[in-house]
């Protein structure tokens, strides 16, 4: 399982706080647990590389690709939204992280604002709502996340195919905090913890989830009715009614 992460990386470059609450990038603190899953491979992509971190050859090669933004989202170009939105259509996972929800590609997925309350300086705690489900393995019925921004209802998403977690926060406030899609062949999670000043990326139960996440994410293998197994099925094949 090829996993990128791309980060935006313009807090850790103009922010001491941000840069010691994650000495190597967000994206290095992402993949430094992410590596722990067997049989991945883990890349890292930023903003500021050519092409924007996803030129076509690793963005073709990607089978889960987490996303991570928040202040530069407009300087995401429209053309490379139009490319990840193709192939999340083709079956590859997507894992968009907190303030993400205004990325570019996560609005272009769902359709609507992504809109939400917001409160800075809070507590939470979250809550498993969907025991059963993949992406909730291991994860107890509750847990205390600690210090962490707080997102609030109402969340303006399409209603989630999966609901698998729940936000309450000391300031009154509950959030649809872990939510899951099926876009086309592809499958999507949003998760909000991940406020780049507070350490959710070390709490361990967030990098089982997370973990959890890239697994279900992954593209199913298909196979055509000739026979022969295919990862992900082209855009032509789709449209032309090719499974
Ligand atoms: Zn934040």
């Amino acid at each position: 399982m090829n996993i990128t992460i791309w980060n935006e990386n313009y807090g850790e470059t103009h922010d001491e706080e941000i840069r010691a609450t994650h000495p190597e990038g967000i994206h290095g603190t992402l993949a430094g647990f992410l590596r722990e899953i067997p049989g991945s491979k883990v890349r890292t992509a930023v903003l500021q590389d050519p092409e924007a971190g996803l030129p076509d050859d690793i963005l073709n090669s990607t089978d889960v690709l987490l996303w991570w933004g928040h202040i530069v989202h407009h300087l995401v170009p429209d053309e490379l939204v139009e490319k990840i939105h193709d192939r999340v259509l083709r079956g590859m996972g997507m894992v968009v992280l907190h303030s993400a929800h205004h990325s570019k590609i996560f609005r272009r997925l769902m359709g609507t604002t992504c809109d939400l309350r917001w409160r800075e300086g809070c507590y939470a705690r979250l809550f498993n709502l969907n025991p059963a489900h993949p992406i909730a393995s291991g994860v107890p019925e509750n847990f205390e996340l600690g210090a962490e921004e707080c997102y609030g209802e109402f969340f303006d998403i399409p209603a989630p195919d999966d609901l698998i977690f729940g936000s309450w926060y000391d300031s009154g406030e509950i959030f649809r905090s872990g939510c899951a899609w099926r876009r086309g062949y592809g499958k999507i999670f949003y998760f909000q913890p991940g406020h780049e000043t507070n350490r959710a990326y070390y709490h361990p139960v967030v990098r089982r989830i997370l973990q959890n996440a890239c697994l279900w994410a992954a593209p199913q293998v298909f196979r055509s009715v000739e026979g022969s197994p295919q990862l992900i099925p082209t855009l032509e094949e789709i449209r032309a009614g090719k499974e």
